[in-house]
């Protein structure tokens, strides 16, 4: 049983995660989404959140689990009873972190490999932060993140703004 986990802060989940997450449960028995918990990052959504929202949206892949974990992420691999790690590689500017990352956790675990992914074309400029940054302007986000979710998203600026009385 080949079981992977693809790990991230997921905040939101944009197109270019999905896109891995079809593509390596494709070539894996079982993928794990996990959803980093960490409380010293300042998220937009709280994990138990992420975690809901990524549920429905994989609901359709019968091979896709997703948990959330916090602390390192080869514990949390180990804990899953899996030896895979899977990684999305936009463009060279991720590759120099991914490879420390690898070899870091592989010092760690010698069992545990890193699959890379590499994004497609269509996606390779999309990241968390860009969904972030155009939502909080009110601009249009439906080309980076399923519809399911925008109004998810628009709402957490508009409590925002609120909280800011603008
Ligand atoms: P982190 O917070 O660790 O940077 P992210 O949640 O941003 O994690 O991303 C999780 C994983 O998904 C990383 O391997 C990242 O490279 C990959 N990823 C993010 N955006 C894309 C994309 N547009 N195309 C392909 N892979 C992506």
């Amino acid at each position: 049983m080949k079981r992977a986990i693809y790990p991230g802060s997921f905040d939101p989940i944009t197109f270019g995660h999905l896109d891995i997450v079809k593509r390596s449960a494709k070539m894996f028995d079982e993928i794990i989404i996990a959803v980093l918990n960490n409380s010293a990052k300042n998220s937009l959504f709280s994990s138990d959140e992420r975690v809901s929202m990524i549920k429905d949206l994989t609901a359709s892949c019968k091979n896709v689990r997703v948990e959330s974990f916090a602390g390192l992420t080869v514990d949390f691999a180990k804990r899953m009873n899996a030896n895979i790690i899977i990684r999305g590689l936009r463009a060279v500017t991720d590759f120099e972190y991914e490879l420390q990352i690898a070899q870091v956790n592989r010092v760690k675990n010698p069992d545990l490999e890193t699959v890379f992914l590499t994004t497609s074309l269509n996606y390779s400029y999309l990241s968390s932060t860009v969904v972030r940054e155009f939502a909080s302007y009110g601009e249009d986000i439906s080309e980076f993140v399923p519809s399911e979710i925008i109004p998810l998203i628009e709402a957490k600026y508009k409590t925002k703004e609120k909280k800011d009385g603008k």
